[in-house]
């Protein structure tokens, strides 16, 4: 039995004074987030299963009042068990409190029909990919409606009947009286799945379900300035529903790659250029690496190491405004490793010849490291 300890109010984040509507609210808003076709959560499954269970006490006035005295004892006492035990899977569990549809709050509808479950695919792309924007082709394997039936699950020319199990109901009651008062039990019915009618003759491609398994390419288009992780979302791309339902949807996870020239820091990108020490002394004219190809950048004589440089306008572009980020250069300079002899004394020649104070820093902070750290901190 799926009982948990938790503090039911807690599990909805909601006061304990909390009115019906509140609580309601709050149930709704949780299990959207925990759908286990949307959720990434490792277990949203079993916070889901408690969160079934805090609201089917906690939206039953009488069952409310005897765990705010008694507490989970009170209700164990009381001979409650939740629905939720009863379920094998957690699709089924949303189905018995949304009617299959949480997402577009549609009920079941009477000939069985049922909404399909969402799905998600996961697709990379380049970085070059995200700054452009790409239309992509994405395949997905999921249920598709059965062309033999029409998606309607029927044999053609045959229909539906009352189900016997529950007399059209769609569900099945168990009530039961203790010291607590009476408490109902209400199960969906397994025969019709709630439908409340059963096919007469089921079709003989798709077993009455009115679709089968197959692939589904999804043309999606990013748009530029996309992070990784985010996703897109395409109504109706999902699996088809139950006997010409409604199809769910189909959640397309981005993921961008990489580049090993840049790294991305929102909208703005950031590279690093090695230039030897005497350009970086003399200046000198670089070409850059940026997103969509390269580009000239003066560097003037007396650049120092770790010096940025920025590129306006060369960044990534924002999703919102399309305004492009920037780009920042840092600029290592490389000292020789190794010199001839002959460039050792040419070398030791410049040294003697430059005076201390071509050394100075251009502020009184320096151009060093702690400079650059006191002028970020700023
Ligand atoms: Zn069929
Ligand atoms: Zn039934």
């Amino acid at each position: 039995m799926a009982t948990t300890e938790r503090d039911y109010y807690e599990i909805l984040g909601v006061a304990r004074d909390a009115d019906e509507a509140e609580i309601k609210r709050a149930f709704r808003r949780l299990a959207r987030e925990l759908h286990p076709d949307v959720s990434e959560a490792p277990d949203a499954e079993q916070r889901f299963r408690e969160l079934a269970e805090a609201y089917e006490v906690l939206s039953d006035s009488e069952r409310r009042a005897t765990y705010d005295r008694f507490g989970h004892a009170g209700l164990r006492r009381g001979g409650f068990e939740p629905t939720v035990a009863d379920f094998g899977s957690v699709s089924d569990l949303f189905a018995a409190f949304f009617g299959d549809d949480l997402f577009t709050g549609r009920t079941r509808r009477a000939d069985g029909a049922s909404r399909g479950g969402d799905v998600q695919a996961v697709v990379e792309i380049d970085l070059e990919d995200a700054l452009t924007g790409v239309a992509l082709s994405v395949p997905v394997e999921v249920a598709l409606p059965c062309e033999r039936c029409d998606g309607r699950g029927a044999a053609p020319g045959t229909g539906l009947r009352t189900c016997t199990s529950c007399n059209g109901a769609g569900v099945l009651r168990r009530v039961s009286r203790n010291v607590f008062g009476q408490f109902v039990q209400q199960r969906t019915c397994p025969e019709c799945r709630g439908a409340g009618q059963v096919l007469t003759s089921p079709c003989e491609s798709c077993g009455g379900e009115g679709r089968l398994a197959g692939t589904r390419t999804l043309e999606i288009e990013v748009p530029p300035g996309v992070e990784d992780g985010q996703r897109i979302r395409v109504r109706g791309g999902g699996h088809a529903g139950v006997r010409g339902g409604a199809s769910g949807d189909a959640f397309v996870v981005l993921r961008v790659r990489p580049d090993p020239r840049f790294v991305r820091d929102g909208d703005d990108l950031h590279t690093a250029v090695r230039i030897p020490m005497t350009d970086a002394a003399l200046g000198t004219t670089l070409r850059v690496p940026t997103l969509g190809g390269e580009l000239e950048l003066e560097i003037p004589p007396g650049t120092q190491p770790g010096d940025l440089r920025v590129v306006r306008g060369q960044g990534m572009p924002s999703l919102h405004t399309g305004r492009r980020g920037d780009l920042y250069v840092r600029l290592d300079v490389a000292i020789p490793r190794t010199l001839t002899d002959e460039q050792r004394e040419l070398v030791r020649r410049l040294a003697a010849s430059i005076d201390p104070d071509a050394y100075r820093a251009d502020d009184e902070e320096g151009d060093g490291f702690l400079g650059r750290l006191r002028r970020a901190l700023r």
